[in-house]
């Protein structure tokens, strides 16, 4: 068995982040364990350390412009951890940091192929060519619209028209080609650890259960955010499935999961992507996390640390408490 498999508290977290290695459209799986990334086809190794036979094991540095020759001895030998790899100084664990600023403020690949702008049918003209609405409620709803300048044509339908919300969820679900999600077994509690409440708030997202432990169930009022979970599936090491949810329902869910301590978060405002990573080197060398990820979220950078190994959950990378994990945004000044 590879010892990234073997499910012992320390495994779990060195295998915690180089495993996330994008592999096509998000993580590699093989039913609930992880693929070991030396398995993966093509892939050529992240600097994980080799399992260790002797009680003196040495981590290799993380950074490829490192000087020491991998044994450099610092004052701390294990942490901090960053996406996987270990810093042996402080200008090691810049390096690593500033690569990944790099990476996550790259537009290309992944993420534009999920393609947010493309053209959709106009959720009445939907509405109506199946069926659901007459032409005349359609035309009450988009004048009510129009005069009052705001609103969405769905809760025109609604209040002006008496149209059952679920063909306006249904109708949402055939515009953006996805489910349609309930909040059966959401518990806010541990939704709440998901995501900072700061992307529930700006981005309109709901993250709504796990299943099987490896899919994440997340759930959107009015439209998908393609950039939203695909963020939350880099972060969570789970797969993003996301859907529409009843508007009513959808809100009382999350007045619940707004109500429940989330992950502690920090937010800060910057000049530049070099002082993002000149703050996450500080913050790294400072909390000297056991695990450590960034990734952007539309034009935020949102930093995750797990502090101690317990914090580490059997689902993906959630943390099993707010305690010992800390979140950090960083927003560039006039973006
Ligand atoms: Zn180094």
């Amino acid at each position: 068995m590879p010892f990234l498999m073997k499910k012992t508290g320390a495994m779990r977290v060195s295998a915690l982040m180089p495993n996330a290695v994008r592999v096509g459209n998000g993580v590699a799986w093989q039913e609930d364990d992880y693929t070991p990334s030396s398995q993966l086809p093509g892939f050529a190794g992240y600097g994980l350390p080799a399992p260790s036979r002797k009680s003196s094991e040495r981590r290799m540095c993380g950074s490829a412009e490192c000087e020491s020759g991998w044994t450099m001895p610092w004052r701390n030998k294990r942490r901090p951890i960053f996406e996987g790899q270990w810093g042996c100084s402080g200008r090691c664990v810049l390096a690593m940091v500033q690569s990944a600023v790099r990476r996550e403020s790259g537009d290309g690949g992944v993420v534009a192929g999920l393609s947010p702008h493309r053209h959709r049918v106009p959720l009445g003209l939907l509405m109506l060519a199946q069926g659901w609405i007459t032409q005349l409620q359609l035309q009450k709803a988009l004048s009510a619209q129009r005069v009052s300048g705001s609103g969405k044509i769905g809760e025109w339908l609604m209040n002006e028209c008496g149209v059952e919300p679920d063909y306006v969820t249904r109708g949402l679900s055939m515009q953006w080609g996805c489910p349609v999600l309930t909040t059966e077994g959401f518990s806010p509690e541990a939704m709440a650890l998901v995501v900072p409440r700061v992307f529930v708030e700006r981005f309109g997202l709901l993250p709504l259960r796990v299943a099987g432990s490896r899919i994440l169930y997340v759930g959107f009022a009015d439209g998908l955010d393609a950039a939203s979970a695909f963020a939350l599936e880099q972060m969570t090491e789970l797969k993003v499935e996301s859907g529409v949810v009843e508007g009513a329902q959808f809100e009382a869910a999350r007045s619940r999961l707004l109500a429940c301590d989330g992950v502690e978060t920090k937010l800060e405002t910057v000049e530049n992507m070099d002082s993002i990573a000149a703050r996450i080197t500080a913050i790294l060398e400072q909390k000297q996390p056991v695990a450590a990820r960034l990734v952007r979220v539309h034009q935020d950078y949102w930093l995750r640390m797990w502090l101690e190994s317990g914090t580490v959950g059997k689902t993906g990378s959630l943390p099993v408490s707010h305690e010992d994990v800390r979140d950090h945004i960083f927003a560039i000044r006039g973006q």
